[in-house]
């Protein structure tokens, strides 16, 4: 390279002198780091039924959008009754046959199997939620994708052991199962739901959600190369009305579902009359508790983690802060300084912390909310930065001034949104945080163990993380009270619910 005749400065002794001091939130960016693998997104994506990729009968497709752009990814088969009907016969064919004859090692050695082809192509298998979701790369790369592995390779090992987690009984498995899941980890909650089911024994009909279809159908290609037999695991992709017909089949002998409690609710009523076996993991509306002993910028990581993870799309999500009055200025200050620090935008960059909003109807839902809360007196405060041009976003936000009674003190966002309220004493804030009709998670921060039990054992949330949040693991039960659910999902507790041990 031909040298410059420009002469150089010389070097200055200090980078401050060289750069003027920058303001929080104008910082020098990072450069553009797109992930750039190739992936191969098919133009149209068929139903898995009965081992075979088959168009739907009444040769419907619906658009798989991606959400950074709002533009048509792919087409999608609708499924509707009738396809429902031929994956749940397909099922109980399994169940009769060659499944529910193998040896339980043998399935044992199954599940493991699909659990390596994940790991295997977890690169592509990424990307592809990433694109189809809108949440970043880094997440379903870092997060996703390994808890996914993980639920495989956890529930592999029971398989064979069943007899020793329900000692004294003979487990059972309960047979075809019905599984509806929502679009916020379509991957992982697509292995919550098998993983524990195929450990079991059982066959399974599963309805992704329709904006995030696109990674089940490539795990139906990874569960056909495996070589489960025919017809064990079925996926029928469609509307809410195919999910209806799911949990509505006479031939289904559990229904196990992820999702809002408004359809949860409609699901308890419309199984109340049958004989299926029932397990609801709804919605939300957790308290993250910050004591004022707490390592406060340790606990603002766990509060920012907590609630614009995934875009604020996560059921468990730390949406309301209840802070001890006598450090809530600071608490506040901090806040302020660290969402304007988070990156919004391309979710196939890898700096990306925030991706897109999921869907133009969760959006529209998010900035309903958030008007709400305005037009209730509470004050909005939001990152400056910028939103890409197209495609669904929303800006890091947080609420102050918010009342128990204001809308966005009470109801699931599901969006980037955090609500901030104070407390004085621990009975106070045990009080606050359990004024909710769900009891799915809750957070605690403080530096006393002895405070951490005293609080966990008052509260009522199913997962309670202390010092830390948004933590998982498969041998860990997750799941809620109240209008959050009933039923585990994962460890022991998880497994119950897929075996018939009367
Ligand atoms: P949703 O509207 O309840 O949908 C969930 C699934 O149910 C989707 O596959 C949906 O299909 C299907 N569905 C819609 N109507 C149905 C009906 N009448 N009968 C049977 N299935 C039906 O929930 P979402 O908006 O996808 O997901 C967000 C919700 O899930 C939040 O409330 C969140 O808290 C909750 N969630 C809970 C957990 C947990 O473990 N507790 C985990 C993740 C999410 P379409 O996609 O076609 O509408
Ligand atoms: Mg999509």
């Amino acid at each position: 390279m031909a040298k410059s005749k420009t002469k150089r400065a010389k070097p200055k002794k200090h980078h401050a002198a060289v750069e003027p001091m920058l303001e929080f939130g104008n910082r020098w960016d990072y450069s553009p780091a797109p992930e750039s693998t190739p992936v191969p997104l098919k133009k149209r994506y068929s139903l898995y039924i009965g081992g075979k990729f088959v168009a739907a009968k009444s040769g419907r497709v619906f658009r798989s959008v991606n959400p950074a752009t709002g533009r048509k990814l792919t087409d999608i088969a609708a499924g509707d009754r009738e396809d429902v009907d031929l994956a749940v016969k397909a099922a109980r064919k399994a169940l009769t046959g060659p499944w529910g004859k193998m040896p339980a090692a043998e399935r044992g050695k199954l599940i493991y199997r699909i659990a390596r082809m994940v790991q295997e192509r977890s690169r592509e298998l990424a990307i592809l939620e990433t694109m189809d979701g809108g949440k970043p790369i880094k997440e379903s790369r870092d997060v996703d994708l390994p808890l996914v592995a993980a639920h495989f390779f956890y529930h592999a090992g029971w398989a064979d052991k069943l007899e020793y987690a329900f000692p004294g009984k003979k487990p059972q498995p309960i047979g075809v199962c019905g599984q509806v899941i929502p679009w916020n980890f379509p991957l992982m909650m697509a292995a919550w739901k098998l993983a524990p089911a195929l450990a079991c024994g059982n066959t399974v009909v599963l309805k992704p959600a329709e904006t995030t279809s696109v990674t089940a159908l490539h795990l139906a290609e990874i569960i056909a190369d495996a070589g489960l037999p025919d017809g064990v695991v079925n996926i029928v992709t469609g509307k809410g009305s195919t999910g209806a017909a799911v949990v509505q089949h006479p031939g289904v002998d559990k229904v196990a579902f992820t999702g809002s409690t408004r359809v949860g609710k409609q699901i308890a009523a419309a199984t109340a009359a049958s004989s299926k076996r029932l397990t609801l993991e709804l919605g939300g509306k957790a308290a993250n508790i910050l004591f004022d002993d707490a390592p406060l910028d340790q606990a603002i990581e766990g509060i920012i983690n907590g609630i614009y993870f995934n875009q604020g799309h996560v059921c468990c999500a730390g949406s309301r802060l209840l802070v001890q009055e006598s450090v809530y200025e600071q608490v506040i200050h901090k806040l302020s300084d660290r969402i304007k620090t988070l990156r919004v935008g391309d979710p196939l960059d890898k700096n990306t912390d925030i991706g897109a909003i999921n869907s133009k109807a969760q959006l529209t839902r998010i900035s309903e909310l958030v008007d709400s809360g305005v037009a209730e007196g509470a004050q909005l405060h939001q990152s400056g930065c910028k939103l890409p041009g197209e495609g669904y976003w929303f800006k890091p936000s947080f609420f102050t001034g918010v009342t128990a009674s204001h809308r966005i003190a009470r109801e699931e966002i599901f969006g980037p949104v955090l609500s901030v309220m104070t407390f004085r004493t621990p009975g106070e804030a045990i009080e606050r945080a359990n004024n909710t009709c769900y009891g799915l998670s809750a957070g605690v921060w403080t530096d006393k163990g002895s405070k951490i039990f005293k609080i966990a054992a008052e509260l009522k949330a199913g997962v309670i993380w202390a010092n830390t949040y948004n933590k998982f693991d498969p041998a860990s039960p997750f799941g809620g009270y109240k209008e959050s659910g009933f039923g585990r999902e994962g460890g022991l507790q998880g497994l119950a619910s897929y075996v018939d041990i009367s």
